[in-house]
């Protein structure tokens, strides 16, 4: 008998106690609205904001409802314009280029590398086409920082990480969203911690800051921050900011805070998971695995690899047999996108555009989740029907 998984590829764990109890306190005093405060009193959301600066060491902080709105707010907070060519990845989710298009901006995309990071080669070639780097940091993998940044500051480009996989991440021990000039965070259910919605902002531009806060809908309110710029900042900018509410509510907040404070630990626990699955697909026959450069800490919680240059029919047998004994796995070649596997030429809002590298690879990429509540006898299962499956249909000539 062949080994089954019966497990949920998108069951989280509950939420801890700490949270709970936080929630419940917010609950009690029904000060949901993040200026809704008692004279002295810090909100959570507030709170929120100082601690994420802290930890991460940046100077600034704005809590919002998505990690999408934040790009976006990030987008608007540098000056990007209606009209205005914004570089991106080829390889990322919806939301990355919807932000751009979301300001009438228009997406430029940058290949993938086989490690599944941005081709630095073909961001210098592009370079002089933006002046704005939305950089995703897709599926938790880090390209060369430092070489992107020279790249970038050679060139003149700000940089925005889109952090929603990399949060706990660092790349030369420089933590992921410090390199670029501001630091994007996703606090959604399949993200590092969990809200339902919500994302964080981070930059230590005191006048990038200022902007986002008015934009987020901080209806001249934003002395209540407790990780903002001095009220003279928002002199210079408070008038001409529009605001586009996207606010974080203290109920989210309240119980990202404990998370927050979790976070080592459960990159420690996703990573022994991750290992555990790489470990039981290496030297797997006509599998590659993704390399993990020195300089990289990632957080594993999902993992990807890929069966390049097979063909369409060997690849959807491999998923359709994967399917069948439990293990959900996800492909970004499809002829349409399905949940959350779009790509670049699926984004029609966008202009057309050629990238035959990244085509050839986008064509063998195979994503899974791997969520906290796989045990490691779990993983070392999922692993084994992958290796069985991927072999007997390589075999399969
Ligand atoms: C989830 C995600 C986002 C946006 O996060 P939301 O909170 O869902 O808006 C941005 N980029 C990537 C790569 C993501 O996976």
């Amino acid at each position: 008998m062949d080994e089954i998984f019966s497990g949920s590829f998108t069951q989280q764990e509950p939420l801890s106690e700490a949270a709970i109890e936080a929630a419940l306190g917010v609950l009690r005093h029904g000060r949901l609205h993040r200026y809704n405060v008692e004279p002295g009193e810090l909100g959570e959301a507030a709170l929120l904001e100082q601690e994420f600066a802290a930890q991460l060491g940046a100077k600034y902080c704005l809590a919002v409802a998505s990690g999408g709105y934040a790009l976006a707010t990030a987008l608007r907070a540098v000056g990007v314009k209606s009209g205005d060519r914004v570089l991106t990845n080829a390889f990322t989710l919806a939301p990355v280029p919807g932000a751009i298009a979301s300001l009438g901006a228009e997406p430029v995309f940058v290949d993938v590398t086989e490690d599944l990071v941005i081709d630095l080669d073909d961001l210098a070639a592009k370079a002089g086409q933006a002046r704005v780097l939305m950089l995703s940091h897709m599926r938790g993998h880090l390209c060369d920082m430092d070489q992107l940044m020279q790249i970038c500051d050679a060139a003149g480009i700000t940089v925005i990480e889109d952090c929603a996989h990399t949060m706990g991440a660092a790349w030369n021990g420089i933590a992921s969203g410090r390199h670029g000039a501001i630091g994007c965070y996703s606090c959604q259910t399949y993200k590092h911690v969990n809200a339902g919605e919500g994302g964080l902002l981070i930059t230590n531009d005191e006048e990038v800051a200022a902007r986002a806060i008015m934009l987020s809908g901080s209806y001249m309110l934003f002395e209540r921050h407790l990780a903002a710029p001095h009220p003279s900042v928002f002199d210079r900018i408070k008038y001409d900011t529009p605001n586009i509410s996207g606010r974080m509510d203290n109920l989210r907040a309240a119980i990202l805070r404990p998370q927050l404070r979790d976070l080592e630990t459960q990159v420690t626990r996703w990573n022994a998971r991750y290992n555990c699955i790489e470990a039981g697909l290496q030297d797997t026959p006509g599998l590659r695995l993704i390399r993990r450069p020195e300089a990289e800490s990632y957080v594993g919680s999902s993992i990807q690899f890929l069966l390049l240059d097979w063909t369409a029919d060997k690849l959807q047998a491999v998923i359709r047999r994967c399917g069948e004994r439990g293990v959900e796995l996800k492909w970004f070649g499809g002829a349409e996108p399905v949940a959350f596997t779009s790509r670049y030429d699926s984004w029609r809002y966008a202009k057309p555009q050629s990238l035959p590298q990244s085509d050839r690879i986008l064509a063998g990429i195979v994503d899974m989740r791997v969520p906290l509540t796989f045990s490691l006898q779990d993983c070392a299962l999922i692993a084994r029907i992958i290796r069985a499956e991927v072999g007997a249909v390589f075999q399969s000539k």
